[in-house]
């Protein structure tokens, strides 16, 4: 099969995603091969290929937003079926023993595993993934507007859950890429008020018309004093800074949640003005199964959109620049079906 393959982590602008004929995997008992047809482009991709996280393997391919058809499964597999439409998403495996797994929190489990980063992702034509961590998705959804909610759209419902878990209170999202473009989308039809925070202007004007609220753009309300107004925050971009700016705009009482795999470091953080008040900050780390159940179910009844701009997969590294640069509204999402 054919597929963009990491070798040695670089700066994305030196192209270090290969374009290879590579085996294609075999699935286990408990797992089953899908046809990849689409695979969105996740931030966390950029940090694997830049070497932000460290990788383990030798090789790896990204991707952890598939979608595709299941071709075969393995022996041991009993609800999912040839002809499936199905979703992969970020995580590939848990341990179900371990502390974490134990306390429902397998999100944090000790010896999990990652699609498109310890295991083969979706940067490719085909790809395996472990009966229990495949969601099925309804066949007449566009395959590309599917992608995204496999990782952006599970880790912003899971961030939106954490900043703010009843709905009625004054949201922000800090960074409006594509995870907070779909957790915007929910919390507007979940009855929050939303304002979305960006420095640049082409993100705000997908905001508003998804319904934000209200729309900031960073680097003027940063000349300014403002008085916070936001019950919850979510904090997209990856950037340390960004921290203190939904800090200054939280009220008493509010939390922030960080929906980031890496960060830069946080800037010294004034106690007395931006935690006290019982202020609470807290990092989300991937998701559990149930989550990813949850929002998945969620966006299908609620009709939520993801925006996307789809490009052949052979093109993963002008992706990732693009996504580095900013220059995505929305989600980007890479078409395998050649
Ligand atoms: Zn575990
Ligand atoms: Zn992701």
């Amino acid at each position: 099969m054919k597929a963009m393959v990491l070798r040695n982590v670089s700066e994305v602008e030196h192209r270090p995603l290969e374009y290879e004929e590579v085996e294609s995997p075999q699935p286990k008992e408990n797992e089953v091969l899908v046809r990849v047809d689409k695979c969105g482009v996740c931030r966390t991709d950029l940090h694997v290929v830049e070497g932000d996280l460290p990788l383990s393997v030798h090789h790896v391919i990204p991707g952890h937003e598939i979608v595709g058809k299941i071709v075969r499964v393995g022996k041991s597999v009993r609800t999912l079926s040839e002809g499936d439409i199905v979703g992969i998403p970020w995580l590939h495996h848990t341990c179900g023993k371990c502390e974490y797994c134990i306390t429902s929190r397998e999100n944090l489990c000790e010896n999990k595993m990652y699609t498109g980063y310890t295991v083969d992702g979706g940067y490719s034509q085909y790809a395996v993934g472990e009966e229990g961590y495949v969601f099925s998705l309804p066949k007449e959804i566009d395959t590309g507007k599917l992608a995204p909610f496999l990782c952006a759209g599970i880790i912003g419902y899971r961030a939106l859950k954490v900043a703010l878990p009843r709905p009625g209170g004054r949201i922000g999202f800090f960074g409006f890429g594509g995870s907070a473009h779909l957790a915007l989308q929910l919390a507007a039809k979940l009855g929050y008020e939303t304002v979305a925070y960006s420095r640049n202007a082409s993100h705000l004007k997908l905001a508003a018309e998804l319904g934000a609220s209200g729309t900031v753009l960073t680097d003027d309300f940063l000349k300014t004093e403002t008085r916070p107004t936001l019950d919850g925050a979510v904090v997209f971009a990856p950037v340390g800074g960004v921290v203190l700016q939904a800090l200054r705009e939280l009220k008493k009482g509010g939390s922030l949640s960080i929906a980031a795999i890496h960060m830069s470091p946080i800037p010294e953080i004034d106690y007395d003005k931006y935690l006290f008040g019982e202020r609470k900050i807290m990092s989300v780390e991937a998701n559990t199964r149930a989550d990813a159940k949850e929002f998945l179910d969620l966006a299908q009844r609620l009709k939520l959109e993801s925006t996307v701009s789809v490009r052949n997969f052979t093109e993963a590294n002008d992706a990732l620049i693009d996504l580095k640069k900013g220059k995505v509204v929305g989600a980007l999402v890479l078409d395998c079906s050649q």
